[in-house]
């Protein structure tokens, strides 16, 4: 199992007990990190919803059986229903906001992984297709940097957030640009995951985002789209 397999893995469950998901924990420091993390996050969610759960359910199935001395049949049936309805809703909150509390630099990174094959793409795509491209997300490019190999409107991450993801070879091996149209990280980071290295920064309306697996050529690509996204 890799990091990206474990990361998978843990957001679907961080219980989990196979004998590879606690191998690779064991073995990589900044898995078990994340996992320590993750299950700390489980406990808030299990604490919370004792609390707030069962007193609501309780009331309900009270409710249901004072009035189904009344009315029995009728009212049984909307209280479970209202049951079923209420842990449907808890069991949906649970989920969004797993989805949503992956940041956006992960998901770019697991995108990335789930597209390898376009690293190994060279022959330049035109600027027409790039300009295009970006015309999809609503962002109209003052200018087309040289040296695009793919070009490709992707949805990326669980929320399917309106990208463009881009490859551009360099002398350092390729270069990954993803640009995120519809959400603005708050300021510029650097960051490390899974053997890349990435930096994040707000550009225009979104963030822009860059992966290899050296920054040598991030302060060349970083002023590229400065220029064609932000003029
Ligand atoms: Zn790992
Ligand atoms: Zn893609």
């Amino acid at each position: 199992m890799n990091c990206v397999e474990f990361r998978r893995q843990l957001a679907i469950d961080p219980q989990a007990t196979a004998a590879d998901f606690v191998q690779h924990r064991a073995e990589c420091p900044r898995c078990a990190e994340a996992h320590a993390r993750a299950l700390a996050f489980e406990g808030d969610l299990v604490r919370a919803l004792n609390v707030a759960a069962p007193a609501q359910l309780a009331e309900a199935i009270l409710l249901a059986q004072t009035t189904a001395e009344r009315r029995r049949r009728t009212n049984l049936r909307r209280a479970s229903m209202f049951a079923l309805a209420a842990a449907l809703v808890l069991g949906i909150g649970v989920v969004g906001m797993r989805a949503e509390a992956k940041p956006l630099s992960v998901q770019a990174v697991e995108h990335l992984e789930s597209e390898k094959e376009v690293l190994a793409l060279t022959a330049p795509v035109a600027a027409a297709e790039v300009t295009a491209t970006f015309a999809k997300r609503g962002v109209t490019l003052k200018q087309v940097p040289d040296g695009i190999s793919f070009v490709a409107p992707c949805p990326v991450g669980a929320s399917k957030h309106r990208s463009v993801h881009l490859v551009m070879p360099t002398a350092d091996g390729p270069l990954t640009v993803i640009y995120v149209a519809d959400q603005k990280v708050g300021a510029a980071a650097d960051f490390e995951r899974d053997g890349l290295r990435g930096r994040s920064l707000p550009l225009g309306n979104g963030t822009l985002i860059l992966l290899a697996k050296s920054p040598a050529e991030f302060d060349r690509v970083e002023a590229l789209w400065r220029a064609a996204i932000a003029g």
